[in-house]
């Protein structure tokens, strides 16, 4: 049965009538879908994002986005054989399966904790600490994160239809900005089923996503500077999209993620006996078969030094010869076909381009054949490898993307030359170096990070738990520069603030306090009558401060801190020697007998809301302390999170430790976990 696929907009199933296109199986040719934009009103969902969407969203904080996010990631888990049935007709097998929907609920799941751990309990983040701008301390400046009013555009590519999805979705919804995606065509019948289950989840609030099947219509005329485009897929819809005049008219945001001649690079240490020979060939092999190397990280050269051309062949050619095409809804172990036979016509007229300067070794484009499949209405291909046969002046290699089972061997005459080719790319998504040589290892790295989003080392002592070339990880830069993409930065929270505007604030350390409810130096106090150590997380008051007697630090403390801790560094015990050091004028106190009598200072000993010290944090030592100084302490609440169990929330206290002159001589941020009201 056709499944003929619905768009969401505006929080409702819409139904198209007219102007389909039919998506086949790339398995057996059948229709499996149909899809048609036709009918949809572009301008009204883009409003429908802006005016309903974006103020639910903006409502919530970075931590119930993200208690949502990983409330679907639970959802989608508990649904996803639906999304593995459908995906049997994209060509891909269940392992392949796995890393698009697995991966992509694993992505969710990681933002979810990121947005949990990194991201404050606010609708708005500061960015980095509070800066003195001028000498009196009067007026300070920090840069704060807001989310944007508009809209993020997510168009993406075919080879991963849920994946591709969540990793994009993950990120704008936890900055707040609501989405409208438009799939592939060629597997968006499995989009359309992913977008279904988070609808119906009823986790999202209205308005934060929509999705269009079919084209966009005339979605991009309506785009303004508070919106986002985020595009995967080729470098030349890439440029059609970015070249939009409205785009351009209205320097709307544009991120992309574009097509990649990654490169894995044999150092010219490795023989045919060590193992990272034999980690390359497993890796080149499954690079080229893993989704039938219709990934945008899969590698496309192969650069092996000369000496070592014919053995990689021999290898590959051997591994390779293993490689069976077959059914993938039958058979997880064999490599399914392309995602459709326009895609095999496209993969075929890129390697005839490649064919003006290198030979086939292995595999014939030809080749449709295989056990059990229909290699008329299919689109299956065999692996095929290709050699270039002179690499010095080949340059076609460096800009043809199979986006297939396919993949040249380019020889290199010394590291320089690797180096060189590698760069050729003009900029990919990852690169790979196999090596057990410590300056080869550099010399290839710091060659080419430049020109690279990722540079993955393989040898024996990470192999076993490598996450491989391909992988690329929700915590790490994903995304290249020049031709890859240009240099945005993806994954980890990098890619959360491209749906954030960074503002730098500028005011008098009050004001800026009360607007980021963070304590600042030089913003107003409040003198504490009781000691803040006895009242609950929820009594505490940012600016809550006290200050504490005094003490004197004597000759005898030093030594005797020195002998018990057997810290008897010669700047606390030998009085000649700590004169001729630039930095004191004597003996002093050990910066850790500072910290410890500090707490002494200011520690309230009996049980109560204060459950725990977990840590310090930006502590610095601004001035020695001498024998027979004297120390007090003012400890301020400087932030309160509210922590993941509801019992408890973290405390952020300024703690400056003053000497007799009044002069600071530490400061430091203590973190502490305090009991929360009953
Ligand atoms: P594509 O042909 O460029 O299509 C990408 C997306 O753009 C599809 O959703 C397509 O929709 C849409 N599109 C096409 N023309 C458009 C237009 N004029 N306006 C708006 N949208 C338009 O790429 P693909 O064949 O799907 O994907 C394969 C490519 O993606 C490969 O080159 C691969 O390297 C790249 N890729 C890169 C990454 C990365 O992270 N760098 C990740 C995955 C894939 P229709 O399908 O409806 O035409």
């Amino acid at each position: 049965m056709t499944i003929t696929l619905q768009s969401l907009a505006s929080d409702r199933w819409v139904t198209p009538t007219t102007g389909f296109v039919d998506i086949p199986s790339a398995v057996d040719g059948r229709v499996v879908a149909r899809l048609s934009a036709a009918g949809l009103d572009f301008a009204r969902m883009a409003s429908h994002a802006r005016n309903t969407g974006g103020p639910v969203l903006r409502e919530l904080t970075f931590h119930a986005r993200a208690d949502k996010l990983r409330a679907l990631a639970v959802h989608l888990g508990q649904h996803k054989d639906v999304l593995y049935r459908l995906a049997g007709d994209t060509g891909a097998n269940r392992r392949d399966n796995a890393i698009d929907i697995e991966g992509g609920i694993g992505t969710l799941s990681a933002y979810a904790s990121r947005g949990r751990r990194e991201l404050p309990d606010a609708k708005f983040a500061l960015e980095g600490e509070v800066e003195g701008l001028a000498k009196g301390g009067t007026f300070v400046g920090q840069h704060l994160l807001s989310p944007l009013h508009g809209v993020a555009v997510h168009i993406n590519a075919f080879n991963f239809p849920c994946w591709g999805l969540l990793e994009k979705f993950a990120p704008a919804f936890l900055a707040g900005v609501p989405v409208i995606i438009k799939p592939a065509t060629a597997t968006a019948y499995v989009t359309e089923a992913l977008v279904r289950l988070m609808h119906e989840s009823g986790i999202l609030p209205p308005g934060s996503l929509q999705m269009i099947c079919g084209s966009v219509g005339d979605l991009l005329d309506h785009l303004t500077g508070q919106d986002v485009v985020s595009f995967t897929g080729s470098i030349e819809t890439s440029n059609r999209i970015r070249n939009h005049p409205n785009i351009a008219k209205h320097s709307v945001r544009f991120v992309a993620e574009r097509d990649s001649l990654n490169a894995s690079v044999l150092g010219d240490d490795v023989t045919p006996e060590q193992p990272e020979f034999a980690l390359f060939i497993r890796e080149i092999v499954r690079e080229m078969t893993v989704k039938t190397g219709q990934k945008c990280t899969a590698i496309r050269r192969i650069l092996v030094p000369k000496t070592r051309e014919a053995a990689v062949i021999a290898a590959l050619k051997a591994s390779l010869a293993e490689v069976r095409l077959g059914d993938p809804r039958v058979d997880e172990k064999v490599m399914g076909p392309l995602v459709s036979r326009a895609q095999r016509a496209a993969v075929c007229g890129q390697i005839a381009i490649l064919l003006s300067e290198a030979e086939i070794v292995f595999g014939d484009p030809g080749q449709r054949g295989g056990e059990g499949i229909d290699a008329e209405s299919g689109a299956f291909i065999s692996p095929v490898l290709l050699r270039v046969v002179d690499p010095a002046t080949a340059q076609r290699v460096h800009d043809t993307e199979a986006f297939g089972p396919v993949a040249t061997v380019i020889a290199y005459d010394g590291i320089d030359q690797a180096v060189d080719l590698a760069r050729r790319g003009e900029g990919s998504l990852v690169a790979s170096v196999f090596t057990y040589d410590r300056k080869v290892a550099e010399a290839i790295v710091l060659g080419i990070a430049p020109y690279h989003g990722r540079v993955l080392i393989v040898d024996r002592d990470c192999a076993k738990e490598s996450t491989g070339h391909g992988s690329p990880l929700p915590s790490l830069v994903h995304g290249g520069p020049g031709r890859a993409g240009g240099g945005e930065e993806l994954g980890g929270l990098r890619g959360v603030y491209h749906y954030m505007q960074r503002t730098a604030v500028q005011s008098s350390p009050g004001r800026l306090s009360a607007l980021t409810g963070a304590w600042c130096n030089g913003a107003p106090t409040s003198l504490a009558d009781v000691h803040p150590f006895k009242r609950n997380y929820d009594e505490l008051v940012v600016g809550d401060t006290i200050e504490t007697s005094s003490r004197s630090i004597t000759l005898d403390d030093i030594e005797h801190f020195a002998e018990f801790t057997g810290d008897t560094f010669y700047a606390h015990m030998d009085e000649v020697a700590a004169k001729a050091n630039p930095f004191f004028p004597g003996r002093v106190a050990h910066g850790y007998l500072i910290l410890a009598f500090a707490a002494g200072l200011f520690v309230d000993p009996a049980p109560g809301p204060l459950l725990a010290n977990y840590g310090l944090d930006n502590l610095r030592f601004l001035k020695p302390v001498s024998p027979d100084d004297s120390i007090r302490v003012r400890l301020t609440v400087k932030q309160k999170s509210p922590a993941r169990k509801p019992e408890y929330g973290e405390v952020r206290w300024d703690v400056e430790v003053i000497n007799q002159n009044g002069e600071p001589v530490a400061r430091y941020d203590l973190l502490t976990m305090s009991a929360r009201a009953a």
